[in-house]
């Protein structure tokens, strides 16, 4: 987009007075909500066929954070989750609320 003019007979350029730049949203401290709600089906260390929605993955410290973070043996797929607000939401729980819908959702 940034410079491209607009279609019709006046030329309207888009220069926006600020920049359009959203932060990434950083994870909330002590939640672990999308890694427990989700399942995930490749091999966890300890959790060899995965883990199923709702369980606690095996690698979540009482910290409520990845012990095998930034591991090759870390799931791609959790390296593949970003927080967002749609997913994190405010609380954990409306986290927990929002990825046990979307599992359901997916489901077989
Ligand atoms: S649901 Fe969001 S805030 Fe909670 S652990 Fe996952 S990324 Fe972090
Ligand atoms: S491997 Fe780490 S990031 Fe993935 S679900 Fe388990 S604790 Fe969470």
């Amino acid at each position: 987009m940034g410079d491209a003019p607009a279609s019709g007979a006046a030329r309207v350029y888009f220069r926006p007075s600020f920049p359009f730049y959203f932060p990434q949203m950083q994870c909330r401290d002590k939640c672990g909500a999308c890694c427990t709600a989700p399942s995930i089906t490749s091999p966890i260390p300890g959790m060899p066929d995965g883990k199923p929605a709702g369980v606690r993955c095996v690698q979540l410290g009482e910290d409520e954070r990845c012990r095998i973070f930034g591991r090759p043996e870390r799931p791609a797929v959790c390296g593949g989750l970003q927080p967002s607000s749609e997913m994190c939401g405010s609380s954990r729980q409306q986290a927990m609320l929002w990825l046990d819908q979307l599992e359901r959702a997916t489901a077989p």
